[in-house]
């Protein structure tokens, strides 16, 4: 018997790199990573419709920009902006969709409503379609890192918490790892498969091995 992290060729998690147990060794993305998709996803319609409330420059402490000013302040705080307009959060998603359908020779899927009601429409497709593409959706960990990114910027934007710390840390073939602390896996270029746990048992890799 061979215990599943000794076999690097096992079929793998493409997000958190365990090897899949045989009666999920159909599927791209295991069970447990589907679920954390499904809550990022789940997560996004209430973080969305929060972003027009920090637009405002200075919002959280104060009201409107002080007028009569000779260099006029930016209208709006342009990272929230840029998630909440055209382009950002709902077109990423969007973008997503479409990609499924088209996958799945779908009808382009339609868009009605406001932003708000197009970011609930194209997240409530996303959750009906997510255990096909979990499956059989070869971008799985693409689109799982993403829906990660949306979220967590929504986050930083509604909270002002900074983004997590990298660390580096240095697989024995040498190559440096950046890890955060919501790194749920990682492969290395030499080919070994690191879950979380492992990886942040890796020994830090020093300044100069990070600048090289
Ligand atoms: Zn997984
Ligand atoms: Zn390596």
């Amino acid at each position: 018997m061979t215990t599943p992290l000794a076999d690097a060729t096992a079929p793998a998690c493409v997000i958190c790199h365990r090897t899949l147990w045989v009666e999920e060794q159909h599927r791209y993305a295991c069970r447990p990573c589907t679920l954390r998709i499904s809550g990022d996803l789940a997560a996004i319609p209430n973080l969305y419709a929060q972003l027009p409330t920090v637009l405002a420059p200075g919002s959280g402490n104060g009201g409107p920009a002080v007028s009569g000013s000779r260099t006029a302040p930016l209208p709006l705080r342009l990272e929230p902006l840029s998630l909440s307009a055209r382009g950002g959060v709902v077109t990423v998603l969007q973008t997503w969709l479409a990609d499924w359908h088209e996958a799945l020779a779908y009808r382009h899927p339609r868009w009605q409503g406001g932003l708000q009601e197009q970011c609930e429409q194209v997240v409530a497709r996303l959750q009906l379609l997510l255990p096909w593409a979990a499956e059989e959706h070869p971008a799985m960990k693409e689109f799982a890192d993403e829906v990660r990114d949306l979220r967590g910027a929504c986050e930083r934007q509604i909270t002002g918490e900074p983004r997590a710390r990298r660390i580096h840390v240095t697989c024995p073939c040498g190559r440096t790892l950046a890890i955060t602390v919501d790194t749920l896996g990682r492969e290395c270029g030499c080919g070994q498969r690191y879950a979380r746990g492992e990886l942040f048992d890796l020994p830090l890799a020093d300044r100069r091995q990070v600048a090289a």
